[in-house]
């Protein structure tokens, strides 16, 4: 149990999928729709894609950097994804919450799972392929990846999939639009959590005379 007045008004998303199954779409889809959500922007030392810009898809890095920061304490969660490392910066989350925003991260099932541990409140999407056969086809139709990537990521996604009962949500995207619009819906519903209304509507609740403890 905690006290409302240690919830954050902000709510923490994790948006999880192997890799072609719309993840990114989905998401920046979502982000035109809320744009008070805040997109974490990870460190990876993956190189860019060509149509990716340092700072705006991820900050790129070595791998020399990434360790130092990581050893620094800089990151929240962080993991070796298809032979590159990824991690979500500490000090962003912690102001964002701490203003009270959304946060969203797109991050794999491992990293999911250290935030967990870190705020249980955090709300956990995973994002299934309609079928394997349309995985392969976007991962290939997107011609942004080498063939050994490729092959590379078609092989990873059983595993990531396997932790799919880990998440509170599950969507498949199978119809682009009804999934956006059942994200949506687990945003807005999240928003609604008895917590964080009673955070963003304080001297309301306090009027009403609710002073509740909430999980
Ligand atoms: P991609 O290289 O296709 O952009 O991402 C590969 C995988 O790494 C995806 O599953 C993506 O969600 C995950 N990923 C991206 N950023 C992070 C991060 O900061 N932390 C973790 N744990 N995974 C991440």
């Amino acid at each position: 149990m905690t006290n409302i007045h240690n919830t954050s008004a902000g709510s923490l998303f994790m948006v999880v999928a192997p890799s072609g199954a719309g993840k990114s779409t989905l998401v920046n889809a979502l982000l035109a729709q809320e744009p008070s959500i805040k997109l974490s922007i990870s460190f990876t030392t993956r190189a860019p894609r060509p149509s990716e810009q340092n700072g705006r898809e991820y900050h790129f890095t070595t791998e020399k950097d990434f360790l130092a920061r990581r050893a620094a304490g800089e990151f929240l969660e962080s993991a070796e994804v298809h032979g590159n490392y990824y991690g979500t910066s500490r000090i962003l989350i912690a102001e964002e919450m701490k203003a009270g925003t959304d946060v969203l991260l797109e991050i794999d099932w491992q990293g999911a799972h250290q935030v967990k541990k870190q705020f249980p409140h955090a709300v956990g999407i995973f994002i299934l392929p309609p079928s394997i056969t349309a995985l392969e086809e976007r991962l290939k139709k997107r011609g942004q990846d080498e063939e050994n990537v490729i092959t590379r990521r078609i092989l990873a996604a059983g595993g990531e999939i396997a932790h799919a009962p880990e998440f509170e949500y599950v969507i498949i995207n199978q119809e682009f639009a009804t999934a956006l619009a059942e994200l949506s819906s687990i945003v807005r519903a999240t928003r609604c959590r008895f917590g964080q209304q009673a955070v963003r509507n304080a001297s309301l609740f306090a009027q009403l005379g609710i002073h509740a403890n909430v999980d």
